[in-house]
């Protein structure tokens, strides 16, 4: 399928700093709009329904599925995390810019459907730097840190997979980087060819 706008697709094992990225990244561009999924797992300290998840009963979640709500869905860290089919086709197909945050598994499966997204993978600088991260957060217990880092070693063995990849070690480093995956795929010609149509009427390019 080929849409006017982009769909990014950015996956790192849990505490990479996926979501700080996306964030400082929709901070520094309007144009990207984030495509919020829905989760079986429960809310955490600030997080608002609707605004970083869809907090859904199992019950709620399965009914989605039946009604094929779901361009797709995973289980991660011993929940189920979906993304509405609705959230994305139509912005996409009205030249809109969308980003995903969701798990490796996903992100493949996306990109089966849409070959066009671009898939960013975010990895730590180190074993030690993921561990103390997932530790300061703060967010999660001494045990659920320990399955997050489990998981993470299948899912950074699945990098190879992803059209870009960023080593998140100095955050405003790594902010850039996407910024700037952001910004090529603008660039290409038949993004310039729509969004510049005028300039390049004028110049006689077909
Ligand atoms: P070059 O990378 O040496 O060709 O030169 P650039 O002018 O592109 O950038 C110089 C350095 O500054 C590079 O390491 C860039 O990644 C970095 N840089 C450029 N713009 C920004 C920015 O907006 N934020 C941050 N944090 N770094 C930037
Ligand atoms: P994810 O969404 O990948 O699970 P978060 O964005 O929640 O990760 O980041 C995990 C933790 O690491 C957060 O506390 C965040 O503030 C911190 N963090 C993110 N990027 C960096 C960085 N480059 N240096 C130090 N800490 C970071
Ligand atoms: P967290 O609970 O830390 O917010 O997210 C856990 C994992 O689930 C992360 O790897 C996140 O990217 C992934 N995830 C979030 N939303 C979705 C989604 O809609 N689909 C899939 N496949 N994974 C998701």
């Amino acid at each position: 399928m080929d849409y006017p706008g982009n769909l990014f697709v950015v996956a790192a094992p849990s505490g990479a700093g996926k979501s700080s990225l996306v964030k400082a990244l929709m901070e520094l561009d309007s144009r990207i709009q984030p495509a919020v999924s829905h989760t079986t797992r429960p809310p955490r300290g600030q997080e608002k329904h609707g605004r970083e998840y869809f907090f859904l009963s199992p019950e709620e979640f399965d009914g989605m599925v039946l009604r094929d709500s779901f361009l797709e869905w995973a289980h991660v860290h011993g929940h189920r995390y979906g993304t509405s089919r609705h959230a994305i086709e139509e912005r996409v197909a009205h030249g809109a810019d969308v980003i995903l945050e969701i798990d490796f598994q996903g992100a493949i499966n996306v990109k089966r459907i849409f070959t066009n997204a671009v898939l960013i993978f975010i990895l730590p600088p180190s074993w030690e730097e993921l561990r103390s991260r997932l530790q300061r957060r703060g967010e999660d217990s001494a045990e659920v840190i320990e399955l997050r880092l489990k998981n993470a070693a299948s899912e950074m063995a699945q990098a190879r997979e992803f059209d870009f990849v960023i080593i998140n070690e100095l955050f405003e480093r790594a902010v850039f980087d996407l910024k700037t995956i952001v910004h090529a795929q603008r660039l290409k010609f038949a993004a310039q060819r729509r969004a510049r149509a005028d300039t390049f009427d004028a110049l006689h390019i077909p």
